[in-house]
């Protein structure tokens, strides 16, 4: 059997993968059995956020890897204490759970919204405000979390305690204050899987404001957006906010399992022995790789992700068969006039991989991705939108 008969005979059916196998790769570039090359816009779905094999990260990860990979958290290790250290100093935080992945990260922010809540204003308010489009995850607590019907058809009953209002609409969601006891008010700053759009500041700046008169917890999910992604690094950052908790996952371990919940001044102390846990949680491997990665998202490259991203705004706006160019740094989504798939598939044919999100066609490349690869890139795909 060839590796395509394999996968689909063996590999549960949940994923449409693209007809296109991997074998090896460094930075932006990526190379199928063929030996063909592609450039990678794609990064894992904003993992690799210095791309494939980085030499760096592979080093920083490959030391941690031959000295010890995994005690446990029943012990001391050096990568997580030092990684929530750099955390907590980077965004005024004050402490952080590590689990592995964006759901779980999401997971531990709704259980410290929930206990803050049933501890200061009892057990009845426990209502999680999250948005009509937004993604927060798969488990059953963050897919109820998720503001998208689709997803939630076939696993009822959903967890309790989760309502959704619209983005951009701070009456509604003023509304919903009233009608139920929030414990929490959960958004994303730029909806990816709902197709790369962004909230207004004004909308975000009112929700916050919301929460802190009414001693509810502001979640910002930046599975997604954190880590340098949309040119700061945390989107929030570029909102004016300060959150009670913050999710992260995707592009903070590089390429290896790991998310993290950071929790601020308010919420710091909710979690005690017992109450949550994982055992894989700040494994220190993928804690070694995320110090790598977020020592090198500095001022210098965070620039450079503006600059990259001005470049791809400004030429996909001037471009025919691109209907808008919405996003944040090198998170961004195309409207095109053709539809995105069949694109994907012509730029595929060209040696571009590409992304999509509901019907735009969407880029996530490395924060690295070298300005020659971008414009080579970008090339490909204003000409596959004609
Ligand atoms: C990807 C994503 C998640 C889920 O992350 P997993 O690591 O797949 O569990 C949650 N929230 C947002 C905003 C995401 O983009």
């Amino acid at each position: 059997m060839d590796l395509k008969t394999i996968d689909q005979t063996y590999i549960a059916n949940t994923y449409a993968r693209f007809p296109v196998e991997i074998v090896s790769g460094k930075g932006s570039e990526v190379f199928d059995e063929t030996g063909k090359r592609y450039i990678d816009l794609t990064s894992g779905i904003g993992v690799t956020a210095f791309g494939v094999a980085d030499e760096e990260w592979v080093k920083a990860v490959t030391e941690q890897l031959c000295k010890v990979q995994h005690m446990s958290n029943l012990f001391y290790t050096a990568p997580d204490a030092m990684l929530a250290q750099m955390l907590c100093e980077r965004t005024g935080m004050k402490k952080v759970f590590f689990a592995n992945s964006g759901a779980e990260a999401n997971e531990c922010a709704i259980k410290v919204a929930r206990k803050y809540a049933a501890e200061t204003k009892g057990a009845d308010t426990y209502t999680i405000l999250t948005l009509v489009n937004s993604f927060h995850g798969r488990t059953l607590a963050t897919l109820s979390a998720t503001g998208q019907e689709h997803y939630h058809e076939l696993f009822q009953p959903l967890v309790p305690g989760f309502v959704h209002t619209p983005a951009n609409d701070l009456e509604a969601l003023k509304a919903a204050a009233k009608e139920h006891k929030l414990a929490a008010v959960m958004l994303e700053c730029v909806q990816g899987e709902g197709g790369v759009v962004p909230l207004e500041p004004e909308f975000v700046k009112g929700a916050a404001a919301l929460c802190k008169e009414n001693d509810i917890v502001l979640i910002i999910d930046e599975v997604q957006t954190g880590n340098g992604r949309t040119g700061t690094l945390y989107a929030y950052q570029q909102f004016g906010i300060q959150p009670d908790l913050v999710s992260t996952a995707k592009g903070l371990g590089g390429g290896l399992p790991l998310g993290a919940c950071l929790m601020g001044e308010k919420v710091q102390d909710v979690l005690k022995p017992g109450d949550h846990g994982s055992t894989y949680g700040g494994n220190p491997v993928a804690c070694a790789g995320a110090l790598n990665v977020l020592s090198r998202i500095d001022d210098q490259l965070l620039k450079e992700v503006q600059e990259k991203s001005q470049y791809l705004i400004d030429v996909f706006s001037a471009a025919d068969g691109i209907e808008s160019v919405t996003g944040m740094g090198l998170m961004l989504g195309l409207k095109t006039k053709k539809d995105a798939k069949e694109i994907l598939a012509a730029c595929r044919e060209k040696g571009v991989l590409a992304l999509t999100a509901k019907d735009k066609i969407r880029l996530l490349p490395a924060l690295n991705i070298p300005m020659e690869l971008v414009k080579e890139a970008a090339a490909v795909i204003i000409d596959a939108c004609k």
